[in-house]
């Protein structure tokens, strides 16, 4: 068991890192504050290979597999999370197709996302069903040569900004439940689609989100993704890998915070010394770092896993729950030492303290995530 990073890794973080701080940083505030999507960053992103690095090379992706976008990932998060997710969460939606799609499909569809020209979404979560997934209620309706797909989707990061999604949909209605949904590719800008931004988000403001009604919205048959009825289990696999993602926005925002805080402290006086030398302030940057290292191993052994071809999908599980509560401890926390600064906007760490949050939430609730792993307990 190694846990050294290898040379290939350490330079990828190094230079995720520079063109965070180099093309992120000195628009993130105002991206933040004016809710604006940032698609020139993300095709510079493009071009140096940190969108679907995931994806292997025969499909445009850098083929660093999921411990290289974890890394980038966690390096993006540091600066911000937001426009972080605007890059690697660009092909969100492509594992349906990297893992279930025809050749063609993943031909046609894959490399133009990572070379930064165009951008996919996943649409699955629906007004009333989210942690629910199996209450969807969007119908796709055979007919002829084609699917028609009527429906609603909320929520959907990139919504109004890309090309084409992956929308799930039932096809099956006399099925079972879970073998009742399929997944379809559906180019965003198909006659009977209307997408609505949703404006106003707590955090990761940069980051696009939508409301997507579909109304009798024609794709051909060549459209589905994968196994006619298989779509309940595909999103299930989906969610298994984009977990991992999102630990590893974790992880950035958190050594985000503790980096901050670290300096603040040292910089700080209060009662004539030196914030960081009191063992209270110790302890809180202690705790912090304590957490920030059992989730990176945790995330990273996840990642591992999925590039092993020996994915461990309950360590995908347990590291995005970690990262929720880690970000959220250690964004509350740096807040806390920075006191009256920590909470107005010239002080990074009340944006990150914002972003934060939203950890807690997408890609199944931190709930969702206590149901799945409980259900394994259960059944030993
Ligand atoms: C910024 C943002 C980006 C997003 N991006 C996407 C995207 O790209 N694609 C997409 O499809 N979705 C996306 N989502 C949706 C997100 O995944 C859902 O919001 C999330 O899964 C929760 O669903 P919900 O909002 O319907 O909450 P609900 O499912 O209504 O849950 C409400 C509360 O009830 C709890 N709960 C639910 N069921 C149970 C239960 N059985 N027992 C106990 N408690 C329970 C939940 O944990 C939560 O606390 C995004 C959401 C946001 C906010």
């Amino acid at each position: 068991m190694d846990f050294e990073l290898s040379e290939e890794m350490r330079m990828l973080a190094d230079m995720a890192y520079k063109f965070a701080v180099k093309e992120i940083e000195p628009i993130a505030a105002e991206a933040d504050e004016q809710e604006h999507y940032t698609p020139e960053v993300r095709k510079k992103a493009g071009a140096n290979g940190l969108i679907g690095s995931w994806i292997p090379e025969a499909y445009g992706g850098a083929g660093v597999g999921f411990l290289g976008n974890t890394i980038i990932t966690e390096q993006l998060s540091r600066i911000c999370m937001g426009i972080g997710l605007n890059i690697v969460a660009a092909t969100f939606g492509c594992e349906n197709l990297l893992y279930y799609g025809t050749e063609e499909q993943k031909k046609t569809y894959m490399p133009p996302v990572c070379a930064g020209d165009t951008v996919c979404a996943g649409a699955y979560t629906e007004p009333n069903a989210g942690t629910d997934v199996a209450g969807y209620k969007t119908r796709a309706v055979a007919d002829g040569d084609d699917f028609v797909l009527t429906g609603n989707k909320i929520f959907i990061t990139n919504g109004t900004v890309c090309d084409w999604m992956v929308v799930q949909a039932i096809t099956d209605p006399e099925e079972k439940v879970h073998k009742s949904f399929s997944q379809f590719i559906v180019p965003a800008d198909s006659p009977g689609i209307v997408r609505t931004k949703i404006k106003g988000k707590l955090g990761i403001r940069a980051s696009d989100t939508a409301e997507i009604a579909l109304d009798g919205v024609r794709v051909p048959k060549t459209n589905l993704v994968g196994k006619r009825g298989a779509g309940f289990y595909q999103l299930m696999h989906f969610f298994d890998t984009t977990r991992v993602l999102v630990a590893a926005q974790g992880i950035g925002l958190s050594q985000a915070c503790l980096d901050e805080s670290v300096k603040y402290c040292k910089e700080r006086t209060v009662f004539g010394k030196v914030l960081g030398t009191y063992q209270i302030t110790m302890q809180k940057l202690t705790e912090m770092w304590i957490r920030i290292e059992a989730l990176r191993n945790m995330t990273y052994k996840a990642a591992v896993s999925l590039d092993g071809g020996k994915p461990d999908y309950h360590l995908s599980a347990m590291a995005k729950y970690f990262a929720g509560q880690t970000a959220v401890f250690c964004a509350n926390l740096a807040v806390e030492l920075h006191g009256g600064y920590g909470y107005v906007e010239e002080y990074k760490v009340q944006k990150w303290y914002r972003d934060a949050k939203i950890l807690e939430l997408y890609e199944g609730t931190k709930e969702a995530e206590v149901m799945t792993l409980g259900k394994v307990l259960m059944s030993r």
